[in-house]
């Protein structure tokens, strides 16, 4: 397999064609928007928090394959966890898309998809926005966070 093969694993184009949890979420507790000035993807997260536990997590956006299929990927992943475990679950997944040394975490489960990412370095902000997205939205103040 070559590396723009691996990038676009099917699950990953799998979660493209039909992502998961992609709806707005009319009444949510917190919500931000994320964007990507390097390839233009642009999406929004919204959370429903009941203290630290996320009951509900979706998003919406226009964005490419990367992004959006990590956007639905994300979203199944915290569903139903605390923000603590999302955070550390981000901070594998982060090492993940931009270490070389393949020190796995086992709790990525499906989001090891996304390893090949780490070889196109512009993609390594589309796999990350929603994350970013999704942290912005657990603090207090909405806004919009960029990558740049
Ligand atoms: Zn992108």
């Amino acid at each position: 397999m070559d590396a723009v093969q691996d990038l676009y694993q099917e699950m990953i184009l799998d979660h493209k064609k039909n992502p998961k949890n992609h709806r707005v979420m009319e009444c949510c507790t917190h919500q931000a928007e994320g964007y990507n000035p390097l390839c233009g993807d642009r999406i929004t997260v919204y959370l429903n928090l009941n203290d630290n536990h996320i009951d509900d997590a979706s998003f919406q956006g226009d964005a490419c394959a990367i992004c959006i299929s990590s956007a639905s990927m994300m979203t199944e992943a915290i569903r139903g966890t605390s923000i603590e475990q999302s955070e550390s679950l981000f901070q594998d997944f982060h090492s993940l898309v931009t270490k070389n040394e393949t020190e796995r975490a086992s709790q990525l489960g499906k989001l090891t998809a996304f390893e090949g990412v780490k070889q196109f370095p512009m993609r390594v902000k589309c796999a990350t926005l929603a994350w970013h997205t999704f942290i912005a939205a657990t603090s207090e103040n909405s806004k919009t966070i960029t990558t740049e």
